[in-house]
């Protein structure tokens, strides 16, 4: 039996045990999978006495920072992102800090048909979950990539990072107007129920693809938004969450598991 886990502070809210229970049924592997309640003060402890046995955790709020520090080695992608959120530990025992996030949301446009080479993509927000995505979006090489944040420094900052990868701007949200292909939410401002303050010009109607990070059992307040302005398709982020534990389930057992029924019986339950 592989022993794994995912630390935060909460945890009892995580859909990641039943996501990576359901997946491990599906494969056929022998694991268990727990949550992984570290004291805000104590992570370090915590990943220690977990790896004496476990053999890959994954990492989420208010964690993601401190795995990166505390990796031994690391992912370009996990590089590039700065947090962590998939521990493995390797044969001589080390621990490798990895990135699925990115590769989560990437993966959920793809199932979704969503093409992103050569097309306009609007981020908003500038936070912990954008960063983690910009290295495996710039990968499909999209036109341009505009990142819009509230502190228009973080933006900012962020685009000079990543210019290396790809074409990429920056910007604050009173700068922009112009419609593009698709918008994708990063932002924390729908858990208190807010928008960013976005012109309606954004979206071209029955064109641009919206995608919101956060998921609920109604629609999100950001794909309200986009469907009242006539958006083409509007997609939460549930998806995105599967598709980043298929990638570290695949990292830890070699084995790819198939997300789509599993993200079926997730939104059924939600
Ligand atoms: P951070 O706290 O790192 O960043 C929050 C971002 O939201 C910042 O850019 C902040 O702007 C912006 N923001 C917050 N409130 C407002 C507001 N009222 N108006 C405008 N902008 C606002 O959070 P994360 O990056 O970790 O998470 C962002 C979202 O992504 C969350 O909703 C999270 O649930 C979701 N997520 C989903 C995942 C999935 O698998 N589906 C995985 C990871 C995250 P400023 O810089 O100006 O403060």
């Amino acid at each position: 039996m592989n022993y794994y886990g995912v630390f935060g502070n909460p945890i009892a809210h995580s859909k990641s045990p039943l996501i990576h229970r359901l997946f491990a049924e599906q494969t056929g592997q022998q694991i268990s999978y727990e949550p992984l309640l570290a004291a805000l003060d104590g992570f370090p402890e915590a990943v220690t006495q977990f790896f004496k046995a476990g053999s890959g955790a994954n990492v989420t709020v208010p964690f993601k920072e401190q795995a990166f520090v505390l990796a031994d080695q690391l992912s370009e992608r996990a590089l590039r992102a700065k947090a962590v959120n998939t521990l493995k530990k390797l044969a001589d025992g080390r621990l490798l800090g990895d990135n699925t996030d990115g590769a989560g949301l990437v993966n959920d446009l793809l199932n979704n048909q969503v093409e992103l080479a050569k097309k306009n993509i609007l981020i908003l927000g500038a936070g912990g979950a954008v960063r983690g995505v910009l290295e495996p979006l710039l990968a499909q090489h999209p036109a341009e990539v505009c990142i819009a944040n509230r502190t228009v420094e973080k933006a900012e900052q962020l685009a000079r990072e990543f210019a290396d990868l790809g074409p990429m701007t920056a910007c604050g949200y009173d700068w922009i107007d112009a419609p593009v292909d698709i918008i994708i939410n990063g932002t924390s401002a729908s858990l208190s129920g807010e928008l960013p303050p976005l012109a309606s010009t954004l979206i071209k109607a029955k064109h641009t693809i919206c995608y919101d990070m956060m998921y609920g059992r109604q629609t999100t307040i950001f794909n309200q938004w986009a469907q009242s302005q006539d958006a083409a398709r509007t997609l939460d982020g549930l998806g995105m969450l599967v598709e980043q534990a298929a990638e570290a389930f695949y990292l830890w057992t070699g084995v790819r598991p198939n997300p789509a029924p599993v993200l079926q019986q997730l939104r059924a339950q939600l």
